[in-house]
């Protein structure tokens, strides 16, 4: 192969640039109609009642902490397998971070664990969950709602991998990652390695209608231009003695941030929001021909069989010489990457007395997982050539 192949890339069509050249030639480059239109479209796809746009999923997460009132000394629990954004939204309102370890076979954040956290210690101790639908595998929010509501917590949603994956409930009923029905906010990423590419971008989504008309507000100064919310009177806000408030007037109520998507991000979006579904069973489709290919080779140890709802943002398989493999692949053009190293044991993490050995799951996961190359446009000719060079690897390794 003479071309490289990455772990994951983007897609952009024809249709994509455009629908964004459009964009560029209109009134709005922000604050324009594109905006909106992404955000009904994108709480259509997922199925929840409300969709906030913002500028990364980063700033999803770090307004989802801000709305729900995470303040100093708050404790959040998440899990250590994880890009580490979805822990520092903690640390950016003054919380603090409790890690808990995962399920090896899985991959997620390990419920038993998190109830075993929740039972040690007094009730009120901790105030929220950040679970996380890690490689796509959508977690079982339906477990998490009922340890919350048994300790009165709130559930944010870290589902970048997973837009399109599902678990199913308990009733039967599949329920869309991130369709709000177990968790209070669920936030999604648009960085190109992503399902949905909008360059950087991301979504919160929620069907509590108080935290949509919050997170709004933040995204953009914590400016409100909603009359009925307003604090100070018409007759100060016309600077004479009035009944209305004058069309210049707004409100800063809260300390919000410039978290805004542009238009032609927004446009982006949308467009490739169309193809999302193509995108979910052609990954599909690729990880069926790798659990097929892996299957009985005893040096491959993976999630092999169906999956049901699983987004496949990453494919992850485990072995022995991880490092020997990461290095075999890149020397045969192969850019096969690692999710993730555990966040517990990032030094800034560290400082905050986490150490080796507290996650022995996390740690032993990380000693041999990789990431294989997982994206809809790679063909059936580069999975093959993927698949031979591992095997070649690990066969003649063993
Ligand atoms: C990508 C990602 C984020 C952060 O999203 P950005 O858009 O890069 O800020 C957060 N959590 C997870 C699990 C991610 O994969």
């Amino acid at each position: 192969m003479s071309e490289p192949i990455p772990y994951g890339k983007q897609n952009i069509t024809q249709d994509d640039i455009e629908a964004v050249m459009e964009v560029l030639q209109s009134d709005y480059l922000t604050q324009g109609p594109k905006i909106l239109e992404f955000e009904q479209a994108f709480a259509t796809y997922i199925g929840c009642k409300y969709a906030v746009a913002v500028s990364n999923g980063t700033a999803a997460l770090h307004l989802c902490a801000m709305s729900l009132g995470v303040e100093k000394g708050d404790k959040v629990i998440t899990t250590p397998i994880t890009f580490a954004a979805s822990a520092n939204c903690v640390r950016y309102c003054g919380g603090d971070v409790v890690f808990a370890d995962i399920n090896p076979e899985t991959y997620l954040l390990d419920v038993n664990k998190v109830k075993e956290l929740l039972e040690s210690s007094p009730k009120g101790t901790y105030r929220g969950l950040i679970p996380v639908d890690f490689a796509g595998r959508a977690i079982d929010l339906e477990a998490y709602r009922k340890l919350a509501d048994e300790f009165d917590l709130w559930i944010i949603e870290d589902a970048c991998h997973a837009p399109g994956g599902y678990f199913i409930d308990s009733k039967g009923k599949h329920q869309n990652c991130g369709n709000g029905n177990y968790a209070d906010l669920a936030i999604f990423s648009f960085h190109p390695v992503k399902h949905i590419a909008c360059g950087e971008g991301g979504m919160i989504t929620t069907n509590d209608e108080n935290l949509y008309h919050k997170l709004l507000q933040l995204r953009t100064h914590g400016i409100t231009k909603n009359e009925g919310l307003y604090v100070n009177s018409a007759s100060f806000a016309a600077g004479e003695d009035s009944d209305s408030y004058p069309g210049w007037y707004m409100e800063m109520q809260n300390l919000g941030y410039n978290y805004r998507l542009t238009d032609f991000q927004a446009v982006l979006g949308s467009s490739q929001l169309k193809r999302a579904d193509d995108g979910i069973t052609r990954r599909r489709e690729i990880a069926e021909v790798y659990d097929r290919a892996f299957k009985n080779n005893s040096f491959v140890k993976g999630q092999s069989g169906v999956i049901n709802g699983h987004a496949y943002h990453l494919y992850v398989i485990e072995v022995e010489n991880r490092l020997g493999l990461y290095n075999y692949l890149r020397a045969n053009n192969i850019f096969a990457q690692i999710h993730y190293i555990p966040c517990h044991l990032m030094p800034y993490y560290k400082e905050f007395g986490w150490k080796v050995d507290d996650m022995p799951n996390a740690e032993e996961y990380y000693k041999h997982c990789i990431s294989l190359p997982m994206y809809p446009t790679l063909t059936n000719e580069e999975q093959k050539y993927v698949i031979n060079k591992i095997l070649n690897f690990l066969n003649n390794e063993n």
